[in-house]
């Protein structure tokens, strides 16, 4: 069985040919600046990237033209006809309330998809554009969407109710919702298998530490907390964004500086982070250089970063009454060893402690923990499209 799984942005849209069963990728690539001039790149499995700088890509229609083009292509094709592809699976950002589970795409799904978009205005639209370019181009192969939002839809309303006026919740949908969604289902599923136990009988806390990242307590395969929340400004800071701040401050600096709302939530989303306390990058690695070389606000930047992950670790064994395992997971989580070894150091207390020499593996499924700790940690490399294709070949049989 091969799914395509999009991954469609505004301008740019990602893209992977992979069979579920196999697990191989047969293809993947990437689709940029739609709407401008439009560069393609595509990498069939085993053999060398092929870039395309002048595909006209006026509309993610062009663009889902020129990946099935590749896909067919007689030279670097993967697959003979379009019919060998079973089934399309979409990753879509929110899912609001309507959607707990991944769906087989109708013209019902589309509209209530449609109704979440006041909750994601950059992010649903663009997806739901790359839907309607594979419809056209494919109107007999199965869609399946599969939603960020859609694994913290078991939070209990102790966890996602913000504390204000009941009625923005109960007429305005404001409440936490939490992303990552696909990537803490799949790591927690993965942890389960490596610790050879049922998922249902596990407290485990997934901290997804990327550009982007969220923390999630998961019991009993089910997320009962996350650190994002309305939208994916909130927890942690991280690259660009800020992360949970005293909403007093907005005003504040509005008021000194003269910003209107939108200066100010581009300062929050684009302008804050590790590179607003630094000063140098919203990479972690440059940040790790940096500081060695003595730079106070790089190594601070990341110091505040690791401290906001401890302590999510903390509250989120308090919130389940234990956990079983920790896991680290996405560019950070996976690749940096100096980050877990900070982030678990004085988590001993608690039964967590990793092994130095085995914090140094990257890029595989490990478990670091130390002897004798009680509590797992474990590294797992996230596969949110192999997730999105599993789901998607689920629902298309
Ligand atoms: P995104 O949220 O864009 O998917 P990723 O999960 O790819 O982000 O994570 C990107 C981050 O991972 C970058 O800040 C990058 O510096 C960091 N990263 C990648 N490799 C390493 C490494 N070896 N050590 C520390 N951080 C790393």
């Amino acid at each position: 069985m091969n799914i395509l799984v999009i991954n469609a942005g505004s301008s740019s849209l990602k893209y992977q040919l992979l069979n579920p069963e196999t697990q191989q990728v047969l293809a993947k690539g990437l689709c940029e600046r739609i709407g401008i001039d439009g560069k393609f790149t595509y990498k069939p499995d085993g053999k060398q990237a092929i870039k395309v700088a002048d595909v006209a890509m006026p509309t993610h229609s062009e663009a889902i033209k020129a990946v099935l083009d590749a896909l067919v292509d007689k030279d670097n094709g993967v697959i003979g006809s379009m019919a060998e592809i079973d089934a399309v699976g979409h990753r879509v950002v929110h899912g609001g309330e309507k959607f707990a589970k991944s769906v087989l795409i109708t013209d019902e799904v589309m509209a209530a998809i449609e109704e979440c978009n006041p909750l994601a205005p950059l992010h649903n639209p663009a997806n739901i554009i790359g839907i309607k370019a594979c419809q056209s181009l494919m109107p007999s192969t199965p869609m399946v969407a599969v939603f960020d939002t859609a694994f913290h839809q078991t939070m209990p309303d102790v966890a996602f109710t913000y504390a204000l006026p009941y009625e923005y919740y109960e007429n305005d949908k404001v409440r936490r919702y939490g992303f990552h969604g696909t990537s803490h289902k799949y790591v927690s599923q993965r942890a389960a298998a490596m610790l050879g136990k049922p998922i249902e009988e596990l407290k485990l806390i997934s901290c997804h530490l990327g550009n982007g990242s969220s923390v999630t307590a998961i019991d009993g395969g089910k997320s009962v907390d996350t650190s994002m929340g309305f939208t994916p400004l909130a927890g942690l800071p991280m690259g660009t964004r800020c992360g949970d701040i005293d909403a007093g401050i907005m005003e504040y600096l509005m008021n000194k500086y003269g910003m209107d709302i939108k200066e100010m939530l581009n300062v929050m989303n684009k302008k804050s982070g590790v590179l607003g306390v630094s000063g140098v990058s919203s990479d972690f690695r440059d940040l790790e250089a940096a500081g060695k070389e003595g730079n106070k606000r790089a190594a601070l930047a990341v110091e505040v970063f690791e401290y906001g992950v401890k302590k999510l670790i903390g509250s989120y064994a308090a919130a389940m009454g234990g956990v079983d395992a920790v896991i680290f997971t996405a560019g950070v989580g996976e690749n940096g060893g100096g980050n877990r070894a900070s982030i678990t150091s004085g988590l001993e207390f608690m039964g967590i402690k990793i092994d130095a020499e085995k914090n140094k593996v990257r890029g595989e499924e490990i478990d670091i923990s130390a002897e004798g700790a009680t509590v797992r940690t474990l590294v797992i490399p996230t596969n949110e499209e192999l997730m999105i294709a599993l789901d998607t070949a689920a629902l298309a049989k």
